[in-house]
């Protein structure tokens, strides 16, 4: 029979990489903790009609990138590929809108999009994303910027920068669209099949197209500036939020160009990018969706929020990533012999109750297995346990960095382990 293997664009992902992940969760936890937002965990799958709504069905996510599907019921279910409908979905299912309007939540998990798989882009990646729902204010605007970009300079990422651009209102957006329109009708030879297809349906999506002949007709000098296109209230949102990320020292540059590719956006549409990958690339992006829960079927709830793509951004770690991360702290335990692993077992309950990590390897091999074991794991201190050792009561624990052995009763065993692993350093067991 032939080997299996995973679905294309998935993947396993596990060994030294696992830290990478954890480190990255762990800051976001720390930072929503920091900023007062809870976590909100929703379905995998939700009907396919949330986000046909609220993605937007001309939107490619929708048409083209969903996995949908029809359960043994009949209905037609879709994994997520995205983040905030969902959420949205669960603030109005459970009537936050009527008794607590405001609310600060985040969320981080697996999405799902079928789009050709490449370096950092996965059919089944990750995301973690912070939204607050129920306030109108462009300050609110600034928080959300101001936590992925607390994100990622605790994650150490450099060369950040921020776009930032407004993509108007109820008001003032169809006067854009229309623009956009007439601009794109008159050139829609020169624009790709892709394009030609969204003229109609979604022109917004235009802005994103990355194929050089749209590129070509983007720069034109004729080309509809959004920033032009801004009622008052809109402009004065916007220049509240600039005024604020100066005020918080956060650089920023308008790029007019810059659109989020699903429809409930208004306001407020931001990407945070790095120089590390070579290219500028974004590493997460978001704005205001004031639009959303009445596409969802709810009352006007204004909303702004961000995600990021965790596979971008373990790439990105992966390359200043050093050696010395390898390394494992805690104890490994040795048994040579059945009688031994019983008694490193019973020897582990200890070693729990003291916050000492430890591996047990069970393999019943020689010593010198072990010791080449342990060394190919990074662990320093070994505890050996022979038949001669339980006979004396004794553990005999080896420093794989000096070489030396001691005979030790379990009490100095604990002592000594205790002055050598710090409780900080436990980073193996958490
Ligand atoms: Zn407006
Ligand atoms: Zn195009």
């Amino acid at each position: 029979m032939s080997q299996l293997k995973v679905p294309k664009g998935t993947r396993d992902i596990l060994g030294r990489e696992i830290h990478l992940w954890r480190r990255i969760e762990e800051t976001v936890y720390s930072v929503a903790q920091l900023f007062g937002y809870q976590e909100i965990r929703t379905p995998i799958f939700e009907s396919t009609e949330l986000f046909a709504r609220g993605v937007g069905e001309g939107t490619d996510i929708v048409q083209k990138e969903m996995y949908t599907f029809l359960d043994k019921g009949g209905r037609s279910l879709t994994l997520r590929p995205e983040g905030t409908a969902p959420v949205m979905r669960a603030y109005l299912e459970q009537g936050f809108a009527v008794h607590e309007p405001r609310v600060k939540w985040f969320y981080l998990g697996p999405m799902f999009r079928y789009e050709r798989p490449q370096a950092g882009r996965m059919r089944q990646f990750h995301q973690f994303g912070f939204e607050a729902i129920g306030f109108e204010s462009p300050a609110c605007d600034a928080e959300i910027i101001l936590i992925a970009w607390t994100i990622y300079e605790e994650l150490g990422l450099k060369r950040l920068s921020l776009e930032i651009n407004s993509l108007g209102c109820n008001h003032c957006k169809p006067g854009y669209i229309e623009a956009l329109k007439n601009f794109f009708r008159d050139r829609s030879e020169e624009l790709c099949s892709n394009c030609k297809d969204r003229l109609e349906r979604n022109p917004l999506r235009i802005l994103d197209c990355k194929v050089e002949t749209c590129q070509t007709v983007l720069r034109s000098t004729a080309f509809p500036n959004l920033q032009d296109f801004l009622c008052e209230d809109c402009k004065k949102h916007q220049a509240e939020l600039l005024q604020t990320l100066t005020a918080l020292g956060i650089p920023f540059v308008i790029n007019p160009h810059l659109v989020r590719g699903l429809d409930y956006y208004t306001r407020t549409a931001f990407e945070v990018k790095t120089g590390e990958l070579g290219a500028q690339d974004a590493v997460g992006g978001g704005g205001r969706y004031d639009n959303l829960s009445q596409a969802l079927g709810g009352q006007r709830v204004p909303g702004v929020g961000f995600a990021a793509g965790m596979e971008r951004i373990v790439l990105l770690l992966q390359k200043e990533e050093t050696e010395t991360s390898s390394e494992r702290s805690g104890v490994y335990l040795a048994p040579l012999g059945k009688e031994g692993e019983r008694y490193l077992l019973v020897l582990s309950r200890v070693l729990l109750q003291h916050g000492i990590p430890f591996y047990t390897d069970f393999a019943d091999k020689t010593l010198k297995y072990h010791l080449k074991r342990a060394q190919k794991m990074g662990i320093r201190w070994v505890v050996i346990l022979g038949e001669e050792e339980i006979q004396k009561s004794v553990f005999l624990l080896k420093d794989m960095i000096s070489g030396e052995q001691i005979s030790l009763s379990q009490e100095g065993l604990l002592k000594k382990l205790q002055e050598e692993i710090s409780g900080a350093e436990n980073t193996y067991l958490r």
